[in-house]
């Protein structure tokens, strides 16, 4: 799911890095590919069409902001319009203030409403609900032993019409199929208020298209239950199909939320893209298997990073943009890159990153810091104190130029901060070595300046 657009849009921002400049052309390049991505991944076209020309606004006037180079620009921009065509916030559930909250799935057949419910109530129930399953799928064979099924192994109890009766396939021949699913769902939801259930999950009948009798049906199980949420099960392997469906959908029952199923596959992504968009309503959840722990609340965000395939690199940049102060931050880059950073520098570095919560955890987002894990791990913000005091202690000359601080000077420190002076050569002999580390991280990260660094 989404490989090929992920590859495809990390492929062309990727051409942006290194550049210290963007002109209007690069922009335009950039966004024709992104265009081709897009549309390659079935996203609807009026939807890509918006979102190009959101960026290209955005992206031309991205250089008044000097806290990102260009390209990091682009990339917070692409990003961040990704993160609001998926919808911005996560949006959860909505509970009734007097229970039961009522959950209505409605979506074509196959779209894997019958498997949702039984996710949805495993996972109501990992929350410490009490979900009640009730079985409207009077429709399709077998639909109703399906979701006893899904019930038992989820844990849930389940509503279904003749009780106990239904299981092994043998509701026609009993009756059942002739049931009023609009009386069996009133009737589930009396249950569920009877054995205090405080959640009810209706499964409705889907048909394989459109119909008019299909979104009858549902629009009166809708009138008899009131649902709190009414959710569209959407498969997003259906292509280009999503927005006409749910356009159909959102005109003949109306829903609060949308839910993906069988992102697993390999679709190309198209459906998770364009239907928020087109109908105004969030996705909620998205199903990413056939077992019931296959399936996890929808963040936008996440979903975005991944697709942009950048790991929480994006959140870094964003805590370092409230942080830092952008013209400082440039010329540190700059001086990072050309391995000219001073202990000053080191200092107010370091500063800026403590405001940002335990060193670990940030430094942890950084993509390809696994490898620096062992490492990380050892770094503590006690010894961040001393390191502190220990460049406090020192002169600003010494700062600016650590090289100057010989035996003599490492002891007037040491005696200055409290410290024995192995700490202080410690600390001088890391510094050299993270500058020169540094430099070379930024040469290979094309950071601006980096180019006057020979390694
Ligand atoms: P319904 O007709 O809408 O109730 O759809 P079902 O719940 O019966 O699902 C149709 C088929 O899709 C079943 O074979 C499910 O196992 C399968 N299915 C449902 N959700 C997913 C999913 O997220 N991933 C995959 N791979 N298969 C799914």
């Amino acid at each position: 799911m989404f490989e090929s657009l992920s590859d495809r849009l990390t492929g062309s921002l990727k051409d942006l890095r290194g550049k210290g400049r963007l002109s209007a052309s690069d922009i335009d390049a950039v966004c024709r590919e992104i265009r081709l991505a897009l549309l390659d991944a079935d996203v609807a076209l009026p939807v890509v069409r918006a979102f190009i020309a959101r960026i290209k606004e955005r992206a031309k006037g991205a250089e008044v902001s000097a806290a990102l180079n260009p390209a990091q620009q682009v990339v917070k921009i692409v990003n961040d319009e990704l993160v609001g065509i998926l919808g911005g916030e996560t949006r959860r559930l909505t509970f009734a203030k007097n229970p039961p909250t009522v959950i209505m799935l409605a979506g074509l057949q196959g779209s894997g409403k019958t498997t949702l419910a039984g996710k949805l109530a495993r996972w109501l129930k990992t929350q410490n609900h009490t979900p009640l399953l009730v079985a409207c799928d009077l429709q399709r064979p077998g639909a109703v032993s399906q979701l006893q099924i899904v019930g038992e192994r989820a844990g849930a109890a389940v509503f279904a019409p003749h009780p106990g009766t239904s299981i092994g396939g043998g509701e026609n021949a009993l009756g059942v199929s002739a049931a009023d699913p609009v009386e069996v769902a009133r009737a589930g939801v009396a249950e569920a208020r009877a054995k205090q259930h405080d959640v009810v999950i209706i499964d409705t009948a889907g048909r394989l298209g459109i119909d008019a009798e299909l979104m009858g049906q549902a629009a009166g199980i809708r009138d008899a239950t009131a649902p709190d949420e009414v959710l569209f099960v959407l498969d997003a392997m259906i292509g280009q199909d999503a927005v006409s469906t749910a356009e159909a959908f959102q005109d003949g029952v109306g829903f609060t939320g949308v839910v993906l199923t069988k992102l697993d596959g390999d679709a190309r992504g198209g459906a998770a893209l364009s239907v928020r968009e087109v109908t105004g309503r969030p996705i909620m959840f998205a199903s990413t298997g056939e077992k019931l722990e296959d399936f996890d609340v929808f963040h936008p965000d996440r979903m975005a990073s991944r697709i942009l395939g950048m790991g929480d690199l994006l959140s870094l940049i964003e805590q370092a943009e409230t942080v830092f102060d952008a013209k400082q931050a440039e010329d540190t880059a700059a001086k990072i890159g050309s391995g000219q950073l001073t202990l000053e520098d080191f200092l107010e570095q370091m500063m800026a990153i403590r405001k940002m919560g335990p060193i670990g955890n940030l430094l942890g987002m950084l993509p390809g810091a696994g490898q620096m894990k062992d490492a990380l791990a050892s770094v503590d913000d006690k010894q961040l104190d001393r390191v502190q005091a220990i460049i406090r202690g020192m002169t600003p000359a010494e700062r600016a130029d650590p090289k100057i601080i010989n035996a003599s000077r490492r002891l007037r420190i040491a005696n200055g901060s409290g410290v024995k002076v192995s700490d202080v050569n410690q600390l001088v002999d890391r510094f050299f070595e993270a500058r020169k580390m540094m430099a070379s991280m930024a040469g290979r990260m094309g950071m601006p300046g980096a180019r006057k660094q020979v390694q």
